[in-house]
């Protein structure tokens, strides 16, 4: 995993949601299938290799030969362009094993199964997959060759601007929902902090989907239960939708609450699993496309310990956030003892001071060079 602290987004994405015919249908799960097969033969291979100390897989060419066989292969049924998606995904995960000090064989499952990891299909190269926002379609390359399948944006999201092109596409299966998320460079990473930029530490949490803090607005909080809810009952599908439509609208009143050439700084945050009722990928992709398309960038800041900082004198502890009050105070000078502050409100100053003082040295760096 590479840490993006201290770096502008490079990247925005889009979801859009595949609207597939039965025949389309079958052919996506045909290949979702055969690709997760191909993931778990790999990963045993690589894992087999990593046991005896020295893994050949390690060098780009050997994996990529041995993926794409294993993917076109007797039973593979893919085309050999599938070998680099599934390598990948297969050193991204092994890397994060690594990280982790501890080796274990990684298993591939869908999305919400049990002990495995889900992953999306990687479309790396242009001749594999092609979109065409005008008449909302897309050509992938799958199992039984090219096909071409209708798609829909998210209510609330822009279409992206012509002059955007797509580098990437990552098909995804979600409780039985097709999506392909589209990857642009990012128009905005390149803007640089001026002295007079205004700049908006954002925190993202479960109670408040989002708390902003900046010195000209202070701090305001998204709360969770002012938006529609998922209603308890529903399926699995219609909850995790819910749960996506619900970041649309509370990144879209971000970005319009501040003007354009804002910078909203993120935690770079990393999660292993999808968090349950807490999409802080989804809400930080969305915001980045929404901020990309009226001219505001987002800026990384280290994620370590915003929420039990103390402001005033710097303190760290974890008594310094009252989780049950939502509530903090400092347990060295007493900031928050007396007038009470929110914990998200807090994380989002600590976002906003870290953020700032990066951009601040950036800025610096610029005019001394
Ligand atoms: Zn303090």
């Amino acid at each position: 995993m590479t840490m993006k602290t201290n770096e502008h987004a490079q990247y925005t994405h889009l979801t859009v949601e595949l609207v597939p015919t039965a025949e389309d249908a079958a052919m996506l799960q045909k290949t979702w299938d055969a690709h997760k097969r191909a993931c778990n033969r790999f990963s045993q291979k690589f894992y087999n290799e990593s046991l005896k100390g020295k893994n050949k897989y390690k060098t780009w060419k050997t994996a990529y030969a041995s993926a794409s066989w294993l993917a076109k292969g007797k039973k593979g049924g893919l085309h050999a362009v599938y070998g680099h998606s599934i390598v990948d995904i297969i050193k991204k995960a092994y890397k994060r094993n690594e990280q982790k000090g501890k080796l274990e064989l990684i298993l591939f499952g869908d999305y919400g199964e049990k002990n495995t990891k889900s992953s999306a299909i990687h479309f790396c190269w242009e001749s594999a997959f092609q979109v065409d926002f005008t008449t909302k379609k897309c050509r992938l390359d799958l199992a039984d060759g090219r096909r071409t399948i209708a798609f829909s944006i998210p209510s609330k999201l822009p279409e992206p601007p012509t002059s955007w092109k797509i580098i990437r596409a990552y098909l995804k299966l979600v409780y039985g929902s097709w999506y392909l998320t589209l990857t642009f460079p990012n128009p905005t990473a390149e803007m640089k902090a001026e002295q007079d930029t205004n700049v908006v530490g954002v925190d993202r949490g479960e109670l408040n989907i989002a708390t902003t803090f900046s010195p000209a607005k202070g701090a305001h909080s998204y709360k969770s239960i002012d938006y529609p809810r998922p209603c308890k009952g529903s399926t699995n599908d219609n909850y995790h939708k819910s749960l996506f439509a619900r970041d649309v609208h509370v990144a879209s009143e971000v970005v319009e609450n501040e003007p354009p050439y804002t910078i909203f700084i993120l935690e770079d945050l990393y999660f292993e699993k999808p968090i349950e009722g807490w999409s802080y990928r989804h809400f930080e992709d969305v915001l980045i496309y929404l901020a990309a398309l009226r001219h505001q960038g987002v800026f990384y800041c280290a994620p370590y310990n915003t929420s039990i900082t103390c402001p005033v004198c710097g303190h760290v502890e974890k008594a310094n956030r009252l989780h049950d009050e939502n509530r903090f105070i400092c347990q060295n000078c007493g900031y928050g003892a007396d007038e009470i502050v929110d914990d998200d409100e807090n994380a989002a100053r600590n976002i906003y001071n870290r953020g700032k003082e990066a951009l601040e040295k950036e800025l610096s760096n610029k005019v001394g060079a």
